[in-house]
């Protein structure tokens, strides 16, 4: 495991947070309004565009939320990178309550991508593994029992993140270290 120990250097974001493998890839998505030169025919100012851009790796095939894409290249993302490439995964077992109306849909094939993103909104879908495990009503309100691996390089910083990130009240019941996925060495490709 000598991936955990190496120190945090320039440009140490740029790579997989989960395998360290540098065999990365960005699928953008862009969508663009343009006016149109009427001399040229070409493509002109911009009227309206959007852009969304997910960095994957090719190794272990997990989007990696924290890198973004601007101008062009890859960019860490403040706040995050350093937590999640520094990190280790903790898994908490918690419960989140929100208010019912914030939840799309509780069943069906939506159910459980509704439950994650209504307790722990993007990051419930895009950064975090979240399990939901089952859900309780409760009057007006859900009470959501999930399962999240999240990385971070303390348990305080573990359950900052989630109280942060949680859009409702938390309780986390257990919270525990687990040990980092392997390296990849880019060679072993299953
Ligand atoms: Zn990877």
């Amino acid at each position: 495991m000598e991936g955990s120990t190496e120190p945090i250097t320039e440009r140490s974001w740029l790579r997989c947070y989960r395998c360290w493998s540098q065999e990365l890839e960005v699928q953008v998505h862009y969508e663009g309004i343009h006016r149109i030169d009427a001399t040229t025919g070409e493509r002109a100012e911009v009227v309206d565009e959007i852009q969304e851009a997910v960095v994957q790796c090719l190794d272990c095939m997990h989007d990696q939320p924290h890198l973004g894409f601007q101008n062009g290249r890859v960019e860490p993302i403040e706040d995050r990178w350093e937590r999640m490439i520094a990190g280790t995964p903790w898994v908490a077992s918690c419960t989140v309550a929100v208010e019912a109306d914030s939840v799309e849909s509780c069943s069906g094939p939506e159910a459980a991508d509704s439950l994650a993103f209504a307790a722990f909104g993007d990051f419930g879908t895009r950064e975090f593994f979240t399990h939901v495990r089952f859900h309780k009503h409760d009057e007006d309100q859900i009470v959501v029992h999930l399962l999240v691996e999240l990385y971070a390089r303390s348990p305080e910083e573990a359950s900052g993140v989630l109280e942060d990130a949680a859009r409702g009240v938390l309780a986390i019941t257990s919270l525990a270290e687990e040990s980092r996925p392997p390296a990849s060495t880019g060679a072993d490709r299953h």
